[in-house]
């Protein structure tokens, strides 16, 4: 039997605790026993049911006059979603197993194994480089598969507050679809979901003249809505989509003519729209069909975008650099799928970008990740480390 790597060690010790959201389980206390031993400071935020963790180390003591200095940020999560039938399990799920080169347990690719990455690069990049530019930082909430509350948002809103910024951030999100590194994740679409009531009046459907039918009345006006274009989209992002998930109304007879009707609907958004000129847009619609009509919008997201540089200090450059240097391949830029935390730290003004292991079996029974790729993990996330903190300068001395 081969021995296991230093990363595999500590995702297996992650792993075995099962901290189901909200929960961190020690977690958190295991990283930060780690980080202390280079020279980390910790601040555990609680809030609510959630704990988080914000952990810092300067390379240099003083950095004061050096408002340039890149902050560098590793951002995860300790908390899992739960195992599901345990019945379907083929090893159980908080006993994280190697067998044939693929660990199993839940958590191992969202994201624990990313985690153990991280702190593994970072005892390797601190060792070799002490005296680094910038900071090394660590955001990690027990609630991102939760409902988002009391974690990352939290956190942020602090630093926000006394204006400690982060300029580059790697989300350990599991990036990847075939091999580690392939796909990096350099944005997301936003996100906003509209509960729409139309009310008419109800009555018996032989006394049209005492009616309102709001089915008659949505129809012209939801169909407009689902015929808008939007936007084109841009280089990084597909046009603009609007769905129409739910649509509700009648009482059941047919006979009766409904008092109301609600419809759900949700649009994904590129970066050439904002959720006001959504907003604003259905709003005249709505309002140029004469309908009584009430919204209620949930601002899930905003769009952001980390976009490609041209120079080698370009931040996704050095990314897509580190990972081409681990795994001899290119990766592909991608925007796709659901929102993540980084949709919280962007707005900050942090270039944020997401790169982690294969995602193929994650909130699945048997979830698993090939050991060969969290190695190689560590590896790139070192390399971006050196990347971002280490001038010519930092080099020579
Ligand atoms: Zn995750």
């Amino acid at each position: 039997m081969p021995k296991n790597s230093e990363v595999i060690e500590l995702a297996k010790a992650l792993i075995s605790r099962a901290s189901v959201t909200p929960e961190d389980e020690g977690c958190q206390e295991l990283i930060k026993t780690r980080l202390a031993k280079l020279g980390f400071s910790h601040e555990t935020m609680v809030f609510d049911d959630t704990t988080n963790l914000w952990s810092r180390r300067n390379g240099a003591e003083d950095l004061s006059d050096t408002k340039d200095t890149p902050v560098f940020c590793f951002a995860g999560h300790t908390d899992v979603v739960p195992p599901g039938n345990l019945e379907l399990w083929n090893t159980p799920p908080f006993e994280p197993t190697i067998i044939d080169g693929m660990l199993y347990g839940r958590g191992t690719a969202d994201m624990k194994g990313s985690i153990a990455a991280m702190v593994v690069a970072t005892e390797r990049f601190v060792t070799d480089y002490p005296h680094y530019q910038g900071a090394i930082t660590y955001l990690i909430t027990s609630d991102e598969e939760g409902p988002f509350i009391n974690g990352t948002t939290r956190v942020i809103d602090t630093l926000e507050a006394r204006n400690e910024k982060i300029t580059y951030c790697i989300v350990g999100e599991p990036s990847s679809t075939n091999n580690v590194g392939d796909v990096v994740k350099n944005g997301r679409r936003g996100s906003i979901s509209a509960a729409i009531t139309i009310h008419g009046k109800q009555g018996h459907v032989a006394y049209p003249e005492h009616v309102k039918n709001p089915i008659h009345l949505a129809m012209p006006a939801l169909t407009e809505l689902s015929q808008v274009q939007w936007d084109h989209g841009n280089d990084y992002f597909p046009a603009t989509s609007f769905q129409l998930s739910n649509i509700n109304s009648g009482t059941g007879a047919t006979n009766v003519v409904p008092g109301h009707l609600t419809a759900l609907c949700n649009l994904r958004y590129s970066t050439e729209l904002s959720d006001a000129l959504i907003v604003e847009k259905v709003e005249t619609i709505l309002t140029k069909h004469q309908l009584d009509y009430q919204i209620k919008w949930t601002f899930n997201g905003k769009p952001f975008i980390t976009e490609l540089g041209t120079d080698k200090n370009d931040f996704l450059t050095i990314v897509s650099d580190a990972v081409t240097s681990v795994t001899g391949t290119k990766p592909v830029l991608s925007t796709s799928g659901g929102t993540s935390d980084g949709r919280f730290i962007a707005p900050t003004g942090a270039k944020v970008i997401e790169l982690g292991p294969c995602n193929a079996t994650i909130h699945q029974v048997n979830e698993s990740v090939s050991c060969d790729d969290l190695d190689k993990l560590c590896d790139i996330y070192y390399a971006c480390l050196k990347g971002v903190l280490v001038t010519n300068e930092t080099n020579d001395s």
